[in-house]
């Protein structure tokens, strides 16, 4: 088994738990005071790309040669001349790495602009995504990028009228869209998913009445932590009881006399919400291609111009049906998550042990979208999910997935921002602490080391206040500046990784700029094993006469 260092001390950073290939801890706690590499780039920004205490330290990677196959397996490559699609700068030998484009976009027929190719994955009906969601939503605005409203957000909300299979109100899903489209400037957008209950609790009519043009709509086959669909645990009985009669299954069933004789008696202390499982009628996957084909036909009759899908870590027919599918519908975008991470309710155990992990998936997936595209298809646009939280690895999915990956979706990671600016702002404006669910009373040295207001404490709180103005500023959730420093950090590494590959622009990555560390890597991703990417170039220089 693979283990992943639990602190760098280069960068001066540790993991409150055990450390994942991502850098997360595999249990992330939102009132965590630090300090891995994702909650110190929220405050530092791209500050925290280089080794700690420059002037006084020297310092050096370890550089190991990683065993089995991950995305700790591939190496990225750098070129020491030449350029592709450069600036003009580059011609005069004047190239900068801050030159690097980092735009991207993506669509069928309308394309949604991009200011960096990193999105928040679905964040749903799981209490930690709703409590937190102001300063997600907020700071992916902010950032340009998109966030997707995960299922079952409707279903869950007390406050939600359904009558007749029809949501006619939820305060919920308002404050969820409004919180995103209040600080939206034009780039990302909003992604509202689907699954079986919302189709059902007629959520996209709902939406189509109300945000047609200004969301994109999600439909949902499964993540990589689990394929069972959107779970969240009860801890009060009222609360159990409503969920069932809403539709859901509840587990244990809190119908039964025994199950509440056993709450009371605090035997069991909580309950779980399932959905239903998608496609159980179906057998054959031609069945599915027409249940699929006229699901899409029925959101475009409602007026949706943009829709996506998301595909979890399935074997290999799901995968190939996904793209083709996805491709055929001329949908906007595919999300591809191989990574058992999730917002806490998904089954431990199949979390570690279910599915196709994420760097095996996503170079299945670049071939299969290769025989579409060489069959004269075009190919949806792919977005990667897996473990993803450093430059580097947002790199190796990219060139990985070359040409047709797009985005890099990020779930737990860019939650991390959230936590952290909601738990300063707890702090520094009590008043708030209830709303933004902070968890501090005072600050921990690991921020007041820092400074002791915001301005002192978040490196991105100018870059934001430059972005929407002074007034706008006294209201902004801190997660939201948080947030803005990771993604600067993401942001400026990445175009570091870039320039360093001689590539200005995303377009221009494709799969030479990473390079299998193993043999085992090479055969089971069709990437070249590293020595062997230019070996032949190489010899050819050494036996021209000189
Ligand atoms: S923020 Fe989360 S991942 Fe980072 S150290 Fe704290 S608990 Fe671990």
């Amino acid at each position: 088994m693979t283990t992943f260092p639990k602190s760098n001390d280069a960068l001066g950073i540790v993991n409150r738990g055990n450390a994942v290939e991502s850098g997360l801890c595999s249990l992330c706690q939102s009132d965590c005071a630090g300090k891995c590499e994702v909650w110190t780039s929220c405050l530092k920004g791209r500050e925290l790309l280089y080794p700690r205490n420059f002037g006084s330290t020297t310092a050096g990677a370890g550089n190991i040669s990683p065993q089995g196959v991950g995305y700790h397996s591939l190496r990225i490559m750098g070129y020491c001349h030449g350029a592709r699609q450069a600036p003009p700068s580059a011609a005069k030998g004047d190239a900068l790495f801050t030159e690097v484009n980092l735009e991207t976009s993506f669509g069928a027929k309308v394309k949604t602009v991009c200011r960096a190719p990193f999105m928040a994955g679905a964040l749903g009906s799981t209490f930690i995504a709703a409590k937190y969601w102001d300063a997600l939503a907020a700071g992916c605005a902010i950032c340009g990028v998109p966030i997707v409203i995960g299922e079952n957000v409707v279903g869950v909300d007390r406050q939600s009228i359904i009558k007749d299979g029809r949501v006619t109100q939820s305060p919920e899903m308002e404050r969820r869209l409004n919180s995103y489209l209040k600080y939206f400037d034009g780039q990302g957008v909003a992604i509202v998913q689907l699954n079986v209950e919302d189709a059902r609790n007629g959520v996209a009519q709902y939406l189509a009445e109300r945000y047609r043009d200004k969301v994109m709509i999600e439909l949902k086959w499964g993540q990589g932590a689990k394929n069972i669909g959107g779970e969240i645990q009860v801890n009060n009985l009222e609360y159990a009881d409503f969920l069932k009669n809403r539709g859901y299954l509840v587990d244990p069933d809190c119908a039964k006399e025994e199950v509440r004789e056993a709450f009371k008696s605090k035997a069991i202390t909580g309950f779980a919400r399932h959905s239903r499982l998608g496609y159980t009628n179906l057998d054959s996957w031609q069945e599915v291609r027409e249940d699929f084909l006229k699901h899409v036909q029925s959101l475009r009759d409602l007026g949706f111009e943009r829709i996506s899908l998301k595909t979890g870590a399935y074997g290999m027919e799901a995968l190939a049906l996904a793209i083709r599918l996805a491709s055929e519908a001329k949908l906007d975008l595919l999300t591809i998550d191989g990574a058992g991470g999730g917002t806490g309710m998904s089954p431990w155990d199949m979390m570690e042990h279910w599915g196709v992990p994420p760097v095996l998936l996503h170079a299945k997936a670049w071939e299969y979208a290769s025989i579409l595209a060489c069959s004269g298809k075009k190919v949806v646009d792919l977005s990667f999910a897996g473990g993803f939280a450093r430059s580097s690895s947002i790199f190796k999915g990219l060139a990985l997935g070359a040409p047709f990956a797009k985005l890099i979706c990020m779930g737990r990671a860019l939650m991390i921002p959230g936590f952290l600016g909601s738990n300063i702002e707890g702090v520094l404006k009590p008043a708030n602490k209830a709303k933004v669910n902070g968890n501090w009373d005072s600050l921990p040295k690991t921020v007041s080391e820092r400074g002791t207001t915001a301005e002192e404490i978040f490196s991105g709180w100018h870059d934001v206040q430059k972005k929407i103005g002074p007034e706008a500023m006294k209201e902004v959730p801190f997660g939201a500046v948080a947030m803005w420093g990771m993604v600067d950090k993401l942001s400026a590494g990445l175009q570091q990784l870039m320039a360093g590959a001689r590539k200005f622009t995303l377009s221009a990555i494709d799969r030479d700029d990473i390079a299998a560390c193993n043999r085992e890597t090479e055969r089971e991703t069709g990437l070249r094993f590293i020595t062997d990417i230019g070996d032949e170039t190489a010899k050819a220089i050494l036996k021209q006469e000189f």
